[in-house]
């Protein structure tokens, strides 16, 4: 019977393929003894498991691009040595022989033994090792409870359900070749949201009980734009999505009659439209889309799925690889914005914060582990020889960590010159305003940086005080808030004031809603997912800018009044 569940849709896509739950975290299980004849089938039980993970492991590994970062095929092979290490594939079937132990309890007390070890070592590093340890046991335990039935280990095609997805499994489940994906928690604006809408894959957030509701191999449809998923539907049902999937095809094709056309209004103002990338596939996007820039390059990608933080010369290798692969195409690094919800495995600098998003994030950590930072920096600057490279500070809230930045970015330019690598003396600095503070003291930034671009994930977040990543406060998400508009007013008229350029890279700056309101408060770079630049486009050559310029300047002046308010609404609810 066709079933319908709503959540929120962070794409436009519609997927339709087969549910595959992901489970995550271990199962608890019951203490059980087999009878003394059953122990060799015990045994074999789990010796079956074992192969099946291994199996499972080795077909995505086998699967995985031959362009995809060594450190994904890494983490892959660390998980297959630890299938076969003794601790892990022999010392449960001593305790299934000698304790008569079902094979579940075995593999969960050797857990808990292994558990013990890990907690009692003095290095933070080894002690988190623990997390592998209960990936591979959880493997174990997944093809325990199958007992012997066939596992989906080819996931192209699937929609996967999962509680919550981090970063960093995004990136792994697109290189299964997922149609999509679709969690209980989170919002449109977490990490793992954009990145899907950055991979163009259909998802679905805040879809609460999904995994208790679905079933494994269930025919799922995702309609992301209306945020609704549809299971079991009937042939009618499957017709209609079929249909629209041509349709969005056609759309699609028929946008690529805009890449080579400038992206100028009807009345001739010119803006610049620039793509956000994080992934190395992004940047063969953004060069046959033909983006007038990358707005926001997303370094922390590189740190993700690993164990071991990346040297100097294997982030530039990434940068200069991006540098190059854009050809000429200005690029804008961000320093490493971990930390909140972009978490890195085991080599996460700083302990645990309270409060993550309001912690050690981003600068605040770059500035504190100085290890961490001085190779990234160096990295960025020396792909800086190689073509046009600016470089971009994630949320700044004060002065002085710009002021100790450029104290960074010069000793790391002398060490350069003492190590005779060469680095361009024309590295423009920006900062990302995604914290009220800096919006508030746009000006002051404005004196001491070359460009601005405008942060509104995050400084929708701060600003409204809701969780980016929280499902149950995402009603209150509202770029459109009053509060909001001004902030972005005032840091587009404090760059106007000091002739500095401000961008926006934010996933508002790609939302066709809001194109004619950023442009009629004079915003003029963009930046936003490729997948966004030809549709952006399509609806800024449609708006004539000085008709807007006049009503958007009348709506942002009396903005908290109702009249003002049915404006905009008005306005970000018919392309201009
Ligand atoms: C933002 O906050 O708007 C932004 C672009 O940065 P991120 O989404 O990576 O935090
Ligand atoms: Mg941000």
């Amino acid at each position: 019977m066709t079933l319908t569940c709503s959540g929120i849709g962070v794409t436009q896509g519609i997927a339709i393929g087969a549910a595959h739950l992901l489970q995550r975290g271990l199962i608890e299980v019951a203490p059980r003894t087999v009878r003394k004849r059953d122990i060799p089938h015990e045994v074999n039980r789990f010796r079956r498991a074992v192969d099946d993970a291994r199996r499972s492991l080795s077909g995505v590994k086998k699967r995985i691009p031959k362009s995809t970062r060594s450190e994904i095929v890494d983490f892959i092979d660390t998980h297959l040595l630890m299938l076969d290490d003794a601790a892990l594939s022999e010392v449960p079937i001593s305790y299934i022989r000698t304790k008569k132990h079902a094979a579940e309890w075995a593999l969960q007390i050797q857990r808990e033994a292994l558990a013990q070890v890990f907690s009692e070592m003095t290095d933070p590093y080894l002690r988190s090792r623990i997390d592998d340890v209960d990936h591979v046991v959880g493997q174990i335990q997944k093809f325990l409870l199958q007992d012997g039935e066939s596992e989906v280990d080819d996931l192209s095609g699937h929609i996967i359900i999962a509680q919550d997805l981090a970063p960093a499994d995004t990136i792994l489940l697109r290189h299964q070749g997922v149609a999509g994906f679709v969690t209980e928690g989170g919002g449109p604006l977490s990490h793992t949201a954009i990145l899907a809408r950055s991979l163009g894959i259909p998802a679905l957030v805040g879809v609460h009980q999904a995994t208790r509701i679905l079933r494994n191999g269930e025919p799922l449809i995702i309609d992301s734009k209306h945020g609704a998923l549809i299971a079991d539907a009937d042939k009618p049902i499957l017709q209609h999505y079929r249909k629209l999937i041509k349709q969005s095809r056609k759309q699609a094709n028929a946008l690529m009659a805009l890449v080579d056309v400038p992206a100028v209004t009807r009345d001739g103002e010119r803006a610049r439209l620039m793509a956000n990338i994080e992934l190395p596939e992004d940047i063969e996007a953004t060069r046959s889309l033909a983006a007038d820039g990358v707005g926001l390059f997303r370094t922390e990608y590189l740190f993700m799925n690993r164990q071991q933080i990346p040297d100097e010369e294997e982030q530039f290798d990434a940068y200069r690889q991006a540098v190059e692969g854009l050809a000429g195409i200005p690029i804008t690094i961000r320093t490493l914005d971990l930390g909140a919800d972009k978490q890195i495995d085991g080599c996460m600098p700083g302990g645990q914060s309270c409060n993550p998003a309001l912690g050690l994030r981003a600068i605040r950590l770059c500035l504190k582990e100085p290890k961490l930072f001085r190779p990234h920096l160096r990295a960025i600057l020396r792909a800086s020889a190689l073509g046009p490279v600016q470089i971009m500070i994630p949320m700044l809230s004060n002065l002085q960590e710009v002021r100790q930045l450029k104290a960074l970015l010069q000793e790391a330019r002398e060490s350069l010159v003492r190590d005779g690598l060469r680095f361009s003396g024309q590295v423009p600095l920006g900062g990302m305003i995604e914290v009220p503070a800096a919006a508030l003291s746009a000006d002051a930034f404005a004196r001491e940086l070359d460009f601005l671009s405008i942060g509104t994930n995050d400084l929708v977040q701060y600003t409204l005080a809701i969780d980016r990543v929280d499902d149950e406060v995402n009603y209150l998400y509202d770029p459109m808030h009053p509060s909001v508009l001004r902030l972005i007013q005032m840091v587009i008229d404090a760059g106007r004031r000091r002739q500095i350029p401000v961008a926006m890279c934010g996933e508002m700056a790609g939302d066709p809603r809001y194109i004619p309101l950023l442009l009629g408060m004079g915003l003029r770079e963009f930046s936003m997912q490729p997948g966004s630049l030809l549709e952006a486009k399509r609806v800024l050559r449609s708006l004539n800018f000085a008709r807007l310029d006049r009503k958007v300047s009348k709506i942002i002046k009396n903005i908290d009044q109702p009249a003002a308010m049915r404006m905009l609404l008005k306005l970000c609810s018919e392309d201009g």
